[in-house]
């Protein structure tokens, strides 16, 4: 009888034909998170298994692996043969102390000389004559004892099952390229499209001095933070500075946060494309602030001429997007209060409904517009944040 860890994946079984790669890339990431703890991964059909780990990683192997997208649920089991006598062994170790209990069997070897019932029933009277504290209840158990019995005279018993990430497998669903600010949305919007299979690449516009190396480092630290879940992320820093310089000494002053964000946007498909991004990713919620009304979001987006953005905040309350924030870990670094670049140069009364139109006029006001555009991309400086 030895511990092992069943992985149970989540909406991989929809999948069909291509099931198998989905399988695979969960597969290589579940090895990538556990490289240098000593262990082995097994398949067998819709579920994975860790084994042969020393006892004393168990808890850090469950974390780790509760961090990685596409699985829906996990058990610590005993694994034994199918002899009668080793599952009940094995059922003693783990059956609890006290109250109600049922056991449930799952019998997918059905050469075996005894039925699901029939197990069952045996198994839970050696657990009542083993421990006196416990009874029978089929129908609201306290706890429940599972017998998974599969081919290859192995069988699985345990008790509890804790939840994974769900979503799908990173790197299942392509690549995205997703604009990280220090604020509080945009690691949940990062967040939420990996949980979708998303590969991300972070891109940061850093606007030195104006901004500080601390402002940049806490986007670095959120990348980090966010990497337990995203893998080895690469996190690209823009330097925004000429840019936002030359709008402010050009547009109009309401105009300012629109030019900004037309900005980011030409420079973000640029990277995309360089970088093999099919979308780019931002933390956008629908009415929260000027450049978020619906007529910013339109005349910001009008610049994006190939790539889809998705902003998958977009009908969240702040209230909730906080909640995400705290239960992924983002939320105390974000609330550290250094300045990001959209806050420098910010116009007393930013414009709420801007036209496409005079964001045109605005721009063609500014001398060399597309070189300073083209200087930003080629000095963006990469970090690689590797994988945890
Ligand atoms: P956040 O909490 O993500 O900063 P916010 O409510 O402060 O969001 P804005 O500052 O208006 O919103 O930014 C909207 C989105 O634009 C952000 O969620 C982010 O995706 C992107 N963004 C804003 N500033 C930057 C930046 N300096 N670098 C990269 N992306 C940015
Ligand atoms: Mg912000």
């Amino acid at each position: 009888m030895d511990n092992v860890i069943i992985i149970r994946y989540s909406e991989i079984h929809l999948k069909g034909k291509n099931r198998a790669f989905f399988e695979n890339i969960l597969k290589r990431n579940i090895i990538n998170k556990l490289v240098g703890i000593e262990c082995r991964t097994e398949f067998f059909y819709g579920r994975y298994v860790i084994c042969d780990y020393s006892q004393e990683h168990e808890r850090v192997i469950l974390n780790k692996l509760r961090q990685v997208f596409g699985i829906f649920s996990l058990s610590v089991a005993k694994r034994t043969t199918t002899a009668i006598d080793s599952i009940a062994e094995a059922a003693k170790s783990i059956c609890p102390k006290n109250g109600t209990f049922r056991v449930t069997v799952n019998r997918a070897d059905k050469t075996l000389p005894y039925t699901s019932v029939q197990l069952s029933a045996e198994i839970g009277g050696r657990l009542l004559e083993y421990n006196s504290d416990l009874e029978v209840d089929l129908h609201a158990p306290k706890s429940v004892v599972y017998i998974d019995v599969r081919d290859g005279n192995t069988a699985y018993v345990y008790s509890e099952s804790v939840s994974g990430a769900g979503g799908m497998p990173i790197g299942s669903a392509g690549r995205g390229l997703t604009l990280l600010s220090g604020g509080i949305d945009s690691p949940v919007s990062t967040y939420m499209m990996a949980k979708r299979g998303l590969k991300l690449t972070a891109l940061h516009f850093w606007s030195y001095p104006y901004t500080s190396l601390e402002a940049r480092q806490k986007v670095l630290d959120l990348a980090k933070v966010l990497s337990d879940f995203t893998g080895k992320t690469e996190v690209i820093v823009v330097p925004f500075t000429k840019v936002q310089e030359a709008i402010h000494a050009h547009a109009e002053s309401n105009y300012m946060i629109t030019l900004v964000r037309r900005a980011m946007m030409r420079i973000a498909e640029k990277i995309a494309e360089a970088k093999g991004c099919q979308c780019i990713i931002n933390g956008e919620d629908l009415g929260q602030v000027a450049s978020q009304t619906m007529e910013s979001i339109i005349v910001t987006n009008s610049v994006v001429k190939h790539t889809p953005v998705f902003r998958p905040l977009i009908g969240f309350d702040k209230i909730d997007i906080i909640d995400m924030a705290k239960k992924i870990g983002t939320y105390e670094i974000s609330i550290q209060p250094f300045e990001d670049c959209c806050t420098v140069f910010l116009p007393d009364s930013p414009v709420t409904k801007p036209t496409i139109r005079r964001a045109e006029a605005n721009e063609a006001k500014i001398v060399n517009y597309e070189d300073l555009i083209e200087e930003a991309v080629n000095n963006a400086e990469i970090f690689v944040i590797p994988e945890k």
